[in-house]
């Protein structure tokens, strides 16, 4: 089974449905029951749907303005063609404290490098079609409430 990101726009977290899920207009986020829609990028296996979760979990922490995200997807797509990842790695990982485990778990391995920003990629272009007000603000505030980011 295949499954495709998908951006809620009720918290703004990027989850996975599964082809079946997402032929459903109806399409609902699993955290708050909000309407989702499909985002661009790449479908995954089933056995990469925890690794996705897991790392747009962290990217949810981080509270990303659309600003942000949109950076970081061009950055992480730089990286991709130039294949050089710890560089970016290294940077994403001071922003988001919880991919460090992730760095360092992958470490000298390109491969697994490479999936992590792949994804990283994946949640942040996602992330950056959020349609906001304003790109000074956290994406996630907007479920809640507008908050100002040190910038
Ligand atoms: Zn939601």
């Amino acid at each position: 089974m295949s499954f495709v990101p998908t951006l809620c726009v009720g918290c703004w977290r990027v989850q996975l449905a599964s082809l079946a899920e997402a032929r459903d207009a109806r399409l609902t986020c699993k955290a708050c029951d909000a309407p989702c829609r499909i985002a661009p990028g790449r479908s995954y296996s089933a056995a990469e749907q925890e690794g996705f979760m897991e790392l747009s979990g962290i990217v949810a922490e981080a509270r990303l303005t659309p600003r942000e995200a949109r950076g970081y997807g061009g950055e992480a797509e730089r990286a991709l063609w130039s294949s050089i990842y710890v560089p970016l790695l290294e940077r994403l990982s001071v922003r988001m404290p919880g991919l460090l485990p992730h760095q360092i778990a992958a470490g000298k391995n390109t491969v697994a490098q490479r999936s992590i920003v792949t994804t990283l990629k994946t949640v942040c272009d996602a992330l950056a079609t959020a349609p906001t007000g304003s790109a000074q603000y956290p994406i996630a505030a907007l479920a809640t409430r507008a908050r100002a980011t040190r910038q």
